[in-house]
């Protein structure tokens, strides 16, 4: 008899934004009239650039010809494409080759898939709070789960731990969700404790292009020695808003060797046998993103996110909360006053200023008495929530 997964029953219930939505229809049929600000969700509001919307629609116009039309494309990714990210890393200062980057189809798939590559015996250290996905995809794996705390005390940026044992090693950053970005002298550390234990980093650098600073760290590549112990998970989606889209980008160094094992090769040949390749048409959509002209419409509408950040950071140094993030990221972070948990305090928010955000608790046990706000809003809207949770909170 068939024995299904059993793992998916340690998974538990994804309520988070179920409850965000049923809290704020709820309150809407209550208050029909309320205008709610919605800070919750991280997803995009902007449309794609000009330039991707007309790479696409040549891509469209391309499949209807004989002459122009595509079938199945590379598992691993167009070169084109392959060869234009590398160039985007080379004019940071890093050297990849084509061959080491992979398209895939977005963060979140590649974050799924990437563990095929490790035996089960090895543990995921996941330093929370986190994206889902980290602890998930390794629950249904049936992996054992190393969840390292981190708070105010370290300023949610922690160290290695040389006495507790890592094979895989989560970092986001810019991090989902308390906005951290990690510095060079921390991630160094980790790369130095990865190298010497022979664990491998899945470095997530979804929210990369919201780094500003010139003292901040986009790629865990540009950290001395990465090249031997990580692989960087990318995507379009907060980048060039290409959430419903659904291209993004992984790098695989050939420096990664375990147990006389190729980590590239071992991934070239998992992307050959598990997906017949991205859509012609998004990977040219992608290839405008990575022009000249590309990078400078993506950036026109990042900077309408950053400005957000920025209107809500400066309305809460307003108030007393404690908070994080905001700064090189889209995500701001703070401490729910007066001992509230983090679903007291997203009451409290909506029913006193019609605000919704997300409760830490969707990210962690150890986060419930933090709270998500998100930039990637309308900018009136953050305006306006701005001035409400100065009015509320100071
Ligand atoms: N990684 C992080 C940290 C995210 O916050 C997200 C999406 O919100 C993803 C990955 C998934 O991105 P994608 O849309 O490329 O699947």
């Amino acid at each position: 008899m068939l024995k299904p997964n059993i793992n998916y029953a340690n998974l538990k219930d994804s309520y988070l934004f179920d409850n965000i939505l049923q809290k704020s229809n709820e309150y809407l049929r209550k208050n029909p009239e309320a205008h709610l600000l919605r800070l919750g969700v991280g997803d995009v509001t902007l449309p794609l650039p000009e330039i991707v919307i007309k790479a696409l629609h040549d891509a469209v116009d391309d499949q209807s010809k004989k002459e122009t039309f595509h079938g199945y494309m590379y598992e691993c990714g167009d070169p084109a494409l392959r060869e234009a990210i590398a160039v985007y890393y080379s004019n940071r200062g890093i050297k990849i080759d084509s061959d080491e980057v992979f398209i895939s189809s977005g963060a979140c798939d590649e974050l799924a898939d990437i563990i095929d590559l490790f035996d089960i015996s090895s543990n995921a250290l996941v330093m929370e709070p986190a994206y889902p996905s980290y602890v998930e995809t390794n629950i249904i794996a049936g992996r054992k789960i190393v969840r390292m705390k981190s708070d105010e005390k370290n300023l949610f940026m922690p160290n290695p731990d040389k006495n507790t044992r890592a094979d895989i090693i989560y970092i986001c950053s810019p991090n989902n969700p308390t906005g951290v970005v990690f510095d060079f002298i921390t991630l160094k550390k980790w790369v130095d404790f990865a190298n010497e234990n022979d664990s491998v980093i899945i470095f997530d650098a979804a929210y990369e292009a919201f780094i500003d600073s010139q003292d901040l760290p986009h790629s865990i590549f540009e950290i001395e020695g990465a090249k031997k112990c990580a692989i960087e998970i990318c995507s379009l989606s907060k980048t060039a808003g290409f959430t419903g889209m659904r291209l993004g980008y992984t790098i695989v160094p050939k420096d990664i060797i375990r147990a006389k094992m190729s980590i590239n090769e071992m991934w070239t040949r998992n992307r050959l046998s598990k997906t017949n390749g991205i859509s012609y048409i998004l990977q040219k959509g992608a290839m405008a993103v990575f022009s000249p002209e590309g990078q400078i419409q993506i950036k026109a509408n990042l900077q309408v996110y950053k400005e957000n950040s920025k209107v809500l950071n400066n309305a809460l140094d307003k108030t007393k909360i404690w908070y994080t993030g905001g700064k090189n990221s889209p995500y701001i972070w703070l401490k729910c006053p007066g001992n509230m948990n983090s679903w007291e305090f997203f009451d409290y928010l909506l029913n006193n200023a019609q605000i919704v955000g997300t409760p830490g608790i969707g990210f962690g046990a150890c986060a419930d008495s933090f709270f998500r706000l998100s930039a990637f809003g309308n900018p009136e809207d953050t305006k306006e929530a701005a001035e409400r949770l100065i009015g509320l909170l100071t």
